[in-house]
């Protein structure tokens, strides 16, 4: 009988992985580091809960690391077979997994120099040579075609927006001729922006697991060029920096997006913007890589670059240490983005420790923020941040421009899930922190009617169709 146990983001937005076993075999959907709390975390260190080895395939919805970071480790314990992924979400993992394994690196290099941690020697939770190994073990398939893992098991993708190489996924299992459809929303994005597609509606499924990210609220509505142009211009007359946490992947480039426009608009003024992430930079890339994945014209290669739309008039792609500290003279209003995202670490760190204390920057937070990080730390109104193992003052603006959401808000979810012409015989609700999973609980079931499950961590339910 196929079962299903929930090793990660239930309960939590960080950590997907969901272990699917029938016909004495087993395929994990997506394997995620936990993020966030130091007692999320320390799941990453934890004995993983069944012998790695004992897995047969892993399949991944997206290259972010809450869906992938964990690929290293358990590799590291003993997986041996194929990671599927499609073309795109691979190249997104030789970046980010590399990068993930780089910051542990650095940041137990960091720990160890200034001893603010309990651990002796500070280890990393994995290196770039194991990241380099997982990567090893990647196998590319279709965008959007069914391919068969083995008579139990057959995968059908399809676009789920988000970021680029996001898909939702259609796994059928096979069982005594008889078929059950389960339904993986990965990690859903937004519907009519200007960079990626809508997430492509679903039909019908036996059993479905939704994210829940946004599941108790949706995105303030209005202009995100007319807010961005505030924030920029506010900021500006200030005469500070604007400081934006962001994700390299995507995030990333829908601000470059929003930002050239409003330039080639003159709603802001044209002032230096640092693009400091190397990955930010190659991700971008990236995107005249993929055309299938999103719908940005950029001109071909031997036209000029005057038209590229990720192309802002005074940008500063930083890729060295050397220049990314050199951000730090600058004293003139600019513009900063760089990751990680929720300020969990990165080149980020070294920025906000520059910039909190000064009153006339804006710290912009863009993205998903989960509880015990940074970013979530300044949403709350943080009145000091604990970065490097000093207390910075909190003097800047922080602003929450939850518009630019790379996650399908409330609403958005719902209108997904309306897609369905049935009634799935369960709907496991995932990825999102407890008010978030009982508001779409709720809505679900007053809205469709359907039996929804809200799964604990580790816990283990039969798939009968
Ligand atoms: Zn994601």
């Amino acid at each position: 009988m196929a079962k299903i146990t929930f090793l990660g983001a239930a309960g939590t937005v960080t950590g997907s992985k969901y272990l699917v076993e029938a016909g004495g075999k087993r395929l994990l959907v997506d394997c995620g580091l936990f993020e966030g709390s130091h007692q999320l975390e320390q799941r990453n260190w934890d004995k993983f809960s069944i012998d790695p080895a004992t897995i047969d395939w892993i399949v991944l919805t997206h290259a972010h690391i809450d869906h992938t970071g964990f690929l290293p480790r358990l590799i590291r314990y003993g997986y041996r077979g194929p990671i599927y992924a499609n073309a795109a979400t691979h190249e997104l993992c030789l970046l980010l997994l590399a990068d993930s394994a780089h910051l542990q690196e650095e940041e137990a290099r960091f720990a160890a120099k200034k001893k603010y941690t309990p651990y002796d020697p500070p280890l990393p939770l994995y290196t770039i040579e194991e990241a380099r190994q997982a990567l090893q073990q990647f196998r590319e398939v279709p965008r959007a075609d069914a391919f068969t893992l083995s008579p139990e098991f057959s995968v059908r993708p399809h676009h789920a927006g988000h970021i680029l190489g996001a898909s939702w996924l259609e796994l059928t299992i096979t069982e005594n001729g008889k078929q059950t459809l389960v339904l993986f929303s990965g990690d859903l994005g937004r519907y009519s922006t200007p960079i990626l597609d809508d997430p492509e509606s679903p039909a019908r499924a036996d059993f479905l697991l939704c994210e829940s990210t946004y599941g108790d609220r949706d995105h303030p509505g209005g202009s995100v060029p007319d807010t961005l142009a505030d924030i920029v211009n506010q900021t500006v007359k200030r005469g500070g920096a604007l400081v934006i946490p962001a994700f390299a992947v995507d995030r990333t480039q829908l601000l470059m997006y929003y930002l050239r426009e409003l330039e080639d608009q003159q709603r802001i003024p044209r002032i230096p913007v640092y693009v400091d992430s190397p990955m930010a930079i190659s991700v971008t890339g990236l995107y005249a890589a993929h055309r299938e994945d999103h719908k940005l014209q950029f001109l071909r290669e031997e036209q000029t670059g005057d038209h590229d739309p990720l192309n802002l008039h005074e940008v500063h792609m930083t890729r060295s240490v050397e220049d990314s500290k050199k951000i730090n003279d600058v004293v003139s209003p600019c513009i900063i983005i760089s990751a990680s995202g929720m300020a969990t670490g990165g080149r980020i760190l070294h920025h906000l420790a520059r910039r909190l204390p000064d009153s006339r920057s804006t710290i912009l937070i863009v993205g998903y923020q989960a509880e015990g990080s940074r970013g979530r730390a300044l949403l709350d109104g943080a009145k000091y941040l604990r970065i490097f193992g000093e207390e910075v003052p909190v003097r800047a603006n922080v602003v929450d421009m939850g518009q630019l959401s790379a996650h399908a808000g409330k609403s958005e979810l719902l209108r997904w899930l309306s897609g369905f012409q049935a009634p799935p015989k369960q709907a496991f609700l995932v990825h999102g922190e407890p008010p978030a999973l009982n508001s779409l609980r709720d809505a679900i079931v007053s809205q469709f009617h359907w039996n929804v499950t809200i799964p604990g961590y580790l816990q283990s339910f039969d798939l009968i169709a």
